[in-house]
């Protein structure tokens, strides 16, 4: 560390991210919740065509993916705000949004804790109940800015949209935000209420469901006052902060929706083949509405043992040594073979021991 950091700075522990091997040695990645497939056609002649235009700055108001992602909703456009991946806008939300303070559960996406930390906002930590669920009375009196990642990470548990909308009655003048990154694979959207209440931020993502992580892009969904805020920030930090190549990305993903649904379809039946063969071998499989399952709680290999067994095996998946959650792995849902794959393993690793 320099001696010119910020004080206030020298504290923070970042976000540590999942493992990105270099070789592509035959490793199957199953740790970081990105898609198995490959993104839609339209990307890969869209980045061509991007390509000869990076001489030239990248519109600063993401018109054209921002006019699809209102399309696929239904929505206007002065109700979407496009970012560098949606912990970009996440950190917008922390930056400008809490002022009171962020409320968020013990066991949920692990960025939150770091955005406060990074921008010296105060935390109020709810813990979830014995069976990972979110308690919304327990939110009741709080006056925080309130974070509800759902399909919750790494649980994968959802909470219903009428949940959602307890919380926005609990108190019209607190901000909820809803990290729908996983919404996609099964969950029910909370975009249609930002239309009665004006107190919801909807965020979500084209890392998990569209294939593109790599093309860091994420979205916020709100009433118009809302998202001109989140553009008065971008506007004061970084005007261009979703390039070109992305930009169209973007627009492409959006438009092709017999591919997103196909896909999204295929991962919702690997998921609930993947959850049922665990639990005939005697695993505890929590009840996901994610493209990831939390299993664990196995009578004969303690989750530590079995993640590194999986490792020695070339299969790698995500282990959390945090005390509530250290008897499970996170697995992310990958293509049938790899989740046939990943299943014969794990009968081989239970079987040598
Ligand atoms: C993956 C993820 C994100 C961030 O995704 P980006 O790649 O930054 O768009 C946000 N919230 C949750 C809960 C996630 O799992």
């Amino acid at each position: 560390m320099s001696r010119f950091l910020d004080k206030k700075l020298v504290f923070l522990k970042p976000y540590i991210p999942g493992e990105q091997p270099k070789g592509i040695k035959k490793l199957i990645k199953l740790n970081t919740n990105e898609s198995p497939f490959p993104p839609c056609p339209g990307v890969k002649k869209a980045a061509g065509r991007a390509s000869k235009m990076l001489n030239l700055y990248s519109d600063p108001a993401c018109t054209n993916a921002v006019n699809a992602i209102a399309d696929f909703y239904g929505l206007n456009s002065k109700n979407v705000f496009l970012s560098n991946g949606s912990d970009e806008t996440l950190a917008f939300i922390f930056h400008g949004f809490c002022p009171k303070g962020a409320a968020f559960a013990d066991i949920t996406y692990g960025f939150y804790k770091v955005f406060a930390d990074m921008f010296g906002i105060k935390t109020r930590i709810v813990p979830l109940d014995n069976d990972f669920n979110i308690k919304v009375e327990d939110y009741k009196n709080l006056d925080q800015t309130i974070f509800i990642a759902n399909p919750n990470a790494p649980t994968g548990i959802l909470l219903p949209v009428c949940m959602i909308e307890e919380l926005l009655l609990q108190s019209p003048d607190r901000l909820v935000v809803v990290d729908e990154a996983y919404i996609d694979f099964g969950g029910e959207s909370a975009v249609r209420l930002i239309e009665k209440y004006d107190n919801i931020i909807v965020v979500q993502t084209f890392s998990k469901s569209r294939s593109l992580a790599g093309a860091r892009l994420g979205f916020a969904i709100a009433n118009d006052d809302l998202i001109s805020d989140l553009n008065r920030m971008k506007f004061s930090f970084n005007p261009y902060n979703v390039n070109t190549i992305s930009l169209l990305a973007a627009e492409e993903a959006m438009k092709d929706r017999q591919y997103f649904e196909k896909y999204r379809k295929e991962i919702i039946d690997n998921r609930e083949y993947l959850s049922s063969e665990l639990r005939r071998i005697g695993f505890k499989v929590l009840d996901s509405k994610a493209n990831f399952v939390f299993a664990g709680r196995h009578g004969s290999i303690s989750a530590k043992d079995y993640y590194d067994a999986l490792r020695q095996n070339n299969i790698l998946v995500r282990y959390f040594d945090s005390e509530r959650i250290k008897d499970f792995v996170r697995i992310t849902i990958g293509t049938s073979e790899q989740m046939r794959l990943f299943v014969e393993t794990t009968e081989i690793i239970l079987k040598g021991r």
